[in-house]
């Protein structure tokens, strides 16, 4: 199979490193030009060179905007008034004690990981339906499915972004865009990597090592036993943006290496 998405823009959100670096890459590789969203300019810049460094010759666009809150958005969609594919991967995650979880937090879950998806899909859906052909991807997780007790508040949005998907999906139906959404497993993205450091100083043991003791322990039920790397959660992702994955829509498409101990 031969992805080619030359002509298309897709827009990646917090796409300066981790899932959203990783999918940005292999949807350039594809020849799709690619908005590399982040919220500083040092940090977008960065990968942008990173970007033309693996791909010689992408068409990117920068993007410096902070998606927590719908001013972000605002300036996001000033330099992207157009995409054929949109990926919703912003998303903040952390450990923390339900008691301890203030109204503040939770809202800042909600308007960091779900609402700046509603926000763009709304901006975004219209052009694409009118010009009859785009993706939309959520990037949610298995913990969408399976809730971990100590990340209530973030197993909240990514539930919640299935519903989002799966409603678009419907809402758009018959246009030629699809709608869909991926479920990572424990992946060592930067934010995990940030989220081992203190075990990977204390230890002296690698990330791999690190987070295959963390699937172990967290996640025994997982069929790879290991974490996955950004790039086998973007494999996925740059499938269903394809030519190709015309029938995949309304679905929830899990590559978390099993973890969800269920046959569908
Ligand atoms: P990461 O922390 O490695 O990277 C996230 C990026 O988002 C960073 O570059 C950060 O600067 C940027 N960012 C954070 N807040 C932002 C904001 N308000 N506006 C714009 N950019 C912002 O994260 P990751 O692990 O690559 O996660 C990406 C997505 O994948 C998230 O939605 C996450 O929930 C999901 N996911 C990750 C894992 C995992 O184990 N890594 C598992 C399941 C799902």
């Amino acid at each position: 199979m031969k992805i080619d998405l030359t002509g298309k823009v897709a827009l990646v959100t917090a796409s300066t490193g981790g899932i959203g670096f990783a999918i940005a890459r292999g949807l350039a590789e594809s020849g799709a030009e690619v908005v590399i969203n982040g919220r500083s300019e040092a940090t977008v810049n960065k990968a942008i060179q990173t970007l033309q460094q693996a791909v010689p010759g992408v068409a990117v666009r920068a993007s410096i905007a902070d998606l927590s809150d719908a001013q972000g958005v605002e300036t996001l969609l000033r330099t992207v008034p157009h995409a054929d594919i949109l990926v919703n991967n912003a998303g903040i995650f952390g450990p923390q004690d339900f008691y301890a979880t203030d109204d503040e937090t939770w809202e800042t879950y909600w308007q960091t990981n779900v609402m700046s998806g509603v926000r763009l899909s709304r901006a975004l859906l219209p052009g694409m339906i009118a010009r009859g052909w785009g993706r939309v991807v959520f990037i949610s997780s298995e913990s969408a499915l399976n809730i971990p007790a100590d990340m209530i508040h973030y197993g909240v949005t990514k539930t919640a972004q299935l519903s989002l998907a799966r409603g678009l999906a419907k809402f758009a139906a018959g246009s030629g865009v699809t709608v869909n959404s991926v479920l990572p497993g424990p992946t060592m993205s930067d934010g995990f990597a940030a989220m081992m450091k203190d075990e990977m100083e204390k230890s002296g043991k690698s990330l791999e090592t690190v987070g295959k003791e963390f699937v172990m322990a967290n996640r025994p039920s997982s069929v790879i036993q290991r974490a996955a790397s950004v790039e086998e959660v973007a494999n996925m992702v740059v499938y269903v943006c394809s030519m190709q994955a015309s029938a995949t829509s309304g679905a929830a498409l899990r590559v978390d290496g099993g973890v969800v101990d269920d046959i569908v």
